[in-house]
């Protein structure tokens, strides 16, 4: 026997339902907002990820899966869904009328040590939008995003935000997050020491608690934004309240991403963050694009669903109608001709495929979870009157067998 890969999950047939509830409810929102869908592949140029995360940050460092392919080429499975989506619209111009509200729904691959909700494959539900500077972008897909969780059946999950500045302002908030830094070097960790010197701002996201306790006496980047950005992020909150969305301001967020300017959030249950993101505006240029602002988030759907369930939301769960039962052998041609009506009509329906005993296609049929079960023996074939038992309340109907369109309405 050969075992998935470590930090993999099955997606099993028992557990489909919830997934195809997540994304059904990711496409009807983005839908409403006119986002489109994109899908790019799973491997990329690993410079693509150099590029646009950050050598600086964990993700590129120690988690990505690299690759040389046969051609000598370095590969690397996607670590996270914005890359791939930025360079496929500038390689193919999509932005060349603006804005463009994209989506994608796929999954990314990290080479973590697995824990609870965490793999090395999981999945993302992720919105990019494309083109505007103004602060109603980050209004417009924060809506879109809590719109999704609220029709997946959250009602209280908490937006933290923060603003992490432009280029400008961030010069003089790194030098004295440098300065801060030099102070305690010999109380943070080793990974610490390497951010302090790459990228200061990465400090923050530390995870290590010792790191977290001495950050919190850190100079903020809030006291360091310019008239700009604070004017931006003002605006921000004031579009959340216009409509409707409740947040707090975090100092400390930061992401751990390196593409992010200005607006940062995310959307938390506890402590957990379910949903992510923020502004890019550098990014496109920093791939060899046209200057273009953008906004983004992604969502892990495996830790969604665990924390949606942890709330008590039932995903809609389909049931099949019809099973239709064969009595006899004879029988068994006319069960196949009375499904593919049936499936003419749009009602999902299934016959005995194995063989088995009347009593057994029951049971088949009560442990698929149908809601009828029709069946068709010596005195339906020549009666032409068909019944159908409710498999919940063992109600009989009986429909014609001229008529199963009747069917479609029960
Ligand atoms: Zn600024
Ligand atoms: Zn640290």
């Amino acid at each position: 026997m050969i075992n998935a890969p470590k930090g993999t999950k099955d997606m099993l047939p028992s557990e489909s339902y919830k997934w195809q509830a997540v994304e059904k409810a990711a496409k009807k929102i983005a839908a409403l907002y006119n986002a489109k869908q994109i899908r790019t592949p799973v491997f990329e140029h690993a410079e693509l990820f150099l590029r646009s995360i950050g050598d600086s940050t964990d993700i590129v460092n120690k988690e990505m899966y690299i690759f040389d392919d046969k051609g000598g080429r370095k590969m690397a499975l996607r670590p996270e869904g914005t890359a791939g989506v930025v360079r496929a619209v500038l390689e193919n111009n999509v932005i060349e009328t603006l804005p463009q509200k994209l989506f994608y729904i796929e999954g990314v691959y990290r080479y973590e040590q697995p824990q609870a909700g965490r793999y090395r494959e999981h999945h993302q539900f992720g919105a990019e939008f494309f083109g505007s500077a103004l602060p109603c972008f980050e209004v417009e897909l924060l809506g879109l995003a809590h719109d999704f969780l609220r029709e997946i059946g959250f009602n209280d999950l908490l937006l933290k935000i923060n603003s992490i500045g432009c280029n400008k302002c961030r010069a003089q908030y790194n030098a004295a997050l440098r300065e801060f830094l030099s102070g305690v070097h010999d109380s943070i960790c080793g990974d610490c020491k390497r951010r302090a010197e790459v990228n200061p701002l990465r400090t923050l996201d530390c995870k290590v608690p010792s790191c977290q306790e001495i950050y919190k006496n850190a100079p903020r980047i809030s006291d360091y934004l310019c008239d700009d950005c604070k004017a931006h992020h003002a605006a921000v909150l004031k579009g959340l309240d216009d409509i409707g969305i409740k947040y707090v301001e975090d100092k400390n967020l930061v992401r751990g991403l390196d593409y992010y300017t200005r607006t940062v959030f995310e959307l938390c249950d506890g402590d957990m963050a379910v949903l992510g993101g923020g502004r890019y505006d550098g990014l496109c240029e920093q791939l060899g694009g046209k200057p273009t602002p953008c906004v983004g988030f992604g969502c892990g759907i495996e830790r969604l669903i665990a924390a949606a369930e942890a709330h008590g939301v039932k995903f809609d769960n389909p049931q099949p109608k019809v099973f239709v039962a064969a009595q006899s052998d004879e029988a068994r041609n006319t069960c196949l001709k009375i499904v593919k009506t049936l499936r003419d009509m749009g009602v999902t329906a299934e016959c005995d495929l194995m063989g088995k005993s009347l009593k057994a296609q029951f049971k088949h049929a009560d442990r698929q979870g149908f809601v009828y079960v029709m069946t068709i023996g010596e005195s339906e074939l020549s009666s032409g009157v068909y019944s159908l038992k409710n498999m919940n309340s063992g109600e009989v109907i009986s429909v014609n067998a001229k008529d199963l369109s009747a069917i479609k309405d029960l």
